[in-house]
């Protein structure tokens, strides 16, 4: 009785083998796939719902090009809210009012999240600001602001679609004009 009791167990204990053996050769795959697509950030910001076409442009306004940790940009995603969207990771960054100011007018539907330990802190629902200072290059070639050294300042005339006036020219400038400093 005792001997055959043994080998139920044993051949419960291959069977258990197998699955684990199988479970962890699969697992790593979908974690990867996972990975490729955005990877978890421990600590840092996470901005989604970007507008495709804004992808590259909170890239620039954020500099990640010479940011030290970990960036990770997705773009083209589905998105409920917007069509089409892109997210940015970037580890170890806190923006600032300043930043979420520029992000604000390139991507007015943008969250920011803040992480810590993996999980969000604080959301943050970003707002195009009135004025903006020094943020956008006038599209006038004419312009001070393009012939002496004058900080840019626009007012914000339409929020969406976004239609901007140059304090010194008077210039209007959309979405498509925009250049960010
Ligand atoms: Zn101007």
């Amino acid at each position: 009785m005792a001997k055959k009791k043994k080998k139920t167990s044993s051949k419960t204990r291959r069977t258990k083998e197998k699955i684990k053996a199988k479970k962890i050769d699969f697992a790593p795959k979908e974690e990867a796939k996972r990975e490729l697509k955005i990877s978890a950030i421990e600590e840092g910001t996470v901005i989604d719902h970007i507008p495709t076409d804004a992808t590259f442009k909170v890239v620039e306004i954020l500099d990640l090009e010479n940011q030290k940790g970990i960036v990770s940009i997705a773009t083209n995603l589905s998105s409920k809210k917007i069509g089409k969207k892109a997210i940015i990771k970037v580890g170890g960054k806190s923006l600032s009012q300043e930043e979420v100011n520029k992000i604000a007018i390139v991507a007015p539907d943008a969250t920011v999240n803040i992480i810590k330990n993996y999980n969000v802190k604080e959301k943050i629902k970003v707002k195009t600001p009135d004025v903006i200072d020094n943020v956008v290059k006038c599209s006038n070639p004419v312009c001070i602001t393009n012939n002496e050294q004058i900080a840019t300042k626009f007012y914000v005339v339409k929020k969406d679609p976004l239609k901007i006036k140059c304090h010194y020219c008077e210039r209007s400038m959309g979405k498509e004009g925009i250049e960010i400093i």
